[in-house]
């Protein structure tokens, strides 16, 4: 992520804590950083490695409530996968529009302008659109080359038999 998307990240959150009189605390900076410095998506599990790799041992009771405050503050967002729950850094990145494998789960960010343009253009009653999120579910090339060479060795093994 770029250096002047970290300095906003941190300018929010300076000025969430700063007008509510909270501490900030040097950890809630540090899982900031770390965030938008791994460029991929992430579990708690990741996040917590990541910390302890550059020595900032944090609680996992920390992590959770601060990726909650920075889901609230828009600066994370959270997709809830078949393989669990991942997180992403979103303030330069508000619409998504992710290619899920149903077989591995591999994920794959699209970049699809007229889903975006078509979501632009719907007229909603009552409501004002702030952004998305819309998750395809499907089978990869490689699960889909697995199938098939499975499918023909039985059907050889049949035709042996
Ligand atoms: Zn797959």
């Amino acid at each position: 992520m770029k250096d002047c998307v970290k300095a906003e990240v941190r300018q929010i959150l300076t000025d969430y804590l700063e007008q509510r009189n909270h501490r900030k605390t040097p950890e809630r900076f540090a899982i900031l950083d770390t965030v938008y410095s791994l460029n991929r998506r992430f579990s708690i599990q990741d996040l917590s490695d990541e910390l302890e790799k550059s020595n900032f041992a944090v609680s996992r009771a920390t992590i959770y409530n601060t990726i909650n405050l920075f889901m609230k503050l828009r600066l994370v967002i959270c997709h809830r996968l078949n393989d669990g729950t991942l997180y992403e850094a979103c303030h330069s990145n508000e619409n998504h529009c992710l290619q899920i494998c149903s077989i591995c789960g591999s994920v794959v960010e699209l970049n699809v302008s007229d889903i975006a343009d078509a979501i632009e253009n719907i007229r909603l009653k009552r409501f004002r659109k702030e952004r998305f999120s819309l998750y395809l579910y499907g089978t990869c090339s490689s699960c889909q080359a697995r199938i098939t060479r499975r499918k023909k060795k039985e059907q050889n093994i049949k035709q042996n038999i």
